[in-house]
């Protein structure tokens, strides 16, 4: 329940986004990124997903199965530590298959294509997908599947006759839910917009139990993290694939991010605390239109947005 204090932005540095498109680069030069489903150290920006090639000129491919499809995580977010990873193997009639790999959504929808050239029957092959769609925007919430098929027009790859079970589909979703524990919304003295002396609440309270650990609603950039009279420990994140910016305040103990981090969905940034002009435990949770916090955009309510996320967290 911050009072509206001399906040502190940050510089919104574009040196990463440098350095992700080096890595793009030097990905799309290779086939596949080996990097592996574990997570990778926290701080560091997430694996690049699978370059996503071109069609042949002269696409061929035989009558194709699917030997082996695993997708791995099954429930995954964007900017998160995880991409959905399809590891498959395909039966062919023919040595070399010139493939396509759809991300097909719920309504059948292809949302992101792969293409692989010279693919070998019953040779594993991996593609992991960064969230994206064909247009660059990060994907919507729901389920989705890939499937693989090949370049020429075809019907899909279908089940081999083995007893391997096939997996094909995940969820995704574009944010967590920033409390990893039982809360509650103030919907009073909490909410957006409620008056404080000399000016309006500019987030929405979420009460819960100090230690209650905080996740990043939407990785990206730390904008800023610091402290505040009246924020207490407070961290900013520029969110990643989104113009909004996201702020938490009254953090129990200095956030363990740092301004200029790089941070994924779901990351931890903090635990919930009292800390500044608070007066119980509660995360209070602001959510930026463009440019930005303190960057000229103004706060708006975030409530329906952390309900839509709290329903599937
Ligand atoms: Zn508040």
């Amino acid at each position: 329940m911050r009072g509206k204090g001399n906040l502190r932005p940050g510089s919104a540095g574009s040196i990463f986004t440098l350095v992700a498109m080096a890595l793009l680069a030097i990905f799309a030069a290779g086939a596949v990124a080996s990097t592996g489903g574990a997570p990778t150290p926290g701080g560091s920006p997430p694996p690049p997903g699978s370059a996503t090639g071109a069609p042949a000129t002269a696409p061929s491919a035989g009558t194709l199965t699917l030997v082996a499809a695993e997708t791995t995580p099954r429930r995954s977010f964007y900017f998160g530590y995880r991409y959905p990873r399809l590891s498959y193997t395909i039966g062919s009639s023919q040595p070399l298959n010139d493939l396509r790999i759809d991300i097909v959504n719920a309504a059948g929808e292809v949302v992101k294509t792969f293409y692989r050239e010279d693919v070998a029957p019953n040779v594993a092959d991996k593609i992991r997908w960064d969230g994206t769609t064909a247009e660059g925007k990060p994907a919507r919430n729901g389920h989705y599947s890939f499937q693989i098929g090949p370049q020429t027009p075809a019907p899909p790859a279908r089940k081999a006759t083995t007893s391997t079970a096939l997996s094909l589909s995940f969820t995704f979703y574009g944010y967590s839910f920033p409390v990893l524990g039982p809360h509650e919304f103030s919907l009073g003295a909490g909410r957006f917009g409620a008056p404080r002396s000399g000016h309006t609440h500019e987030g929405q309270d979420v009460m819960a139990e100090c230690g209650t650990p905080l996740v990043a609603a939407r990785g990206g950039k730390v904008q800023y993290a610091g402290f505040q009279y009246a924020a207490g420990n407070y961290v900013v994140i520029d969110g990643r694939g989104t113009p909004n910016d996201f702020m938490y305040a009254h953090l129990a103990e200095p956030s363990p991010l740092h301004t200029g981090d790089t941070v994924r969905t779901g990351q931890p940034i903090g635990i919930v605390g009292e800390t500044g002009d608070a007066t119980a435990c509660h995360l209070h949770f602001e959510m930026w239109g463009p440019p930005g916090w303190y960057e000229g955009g103004s706060p708006f309510d975030p409530l329906p947005e952390l309900e839509k996320w709290d329903r599937y967290s």
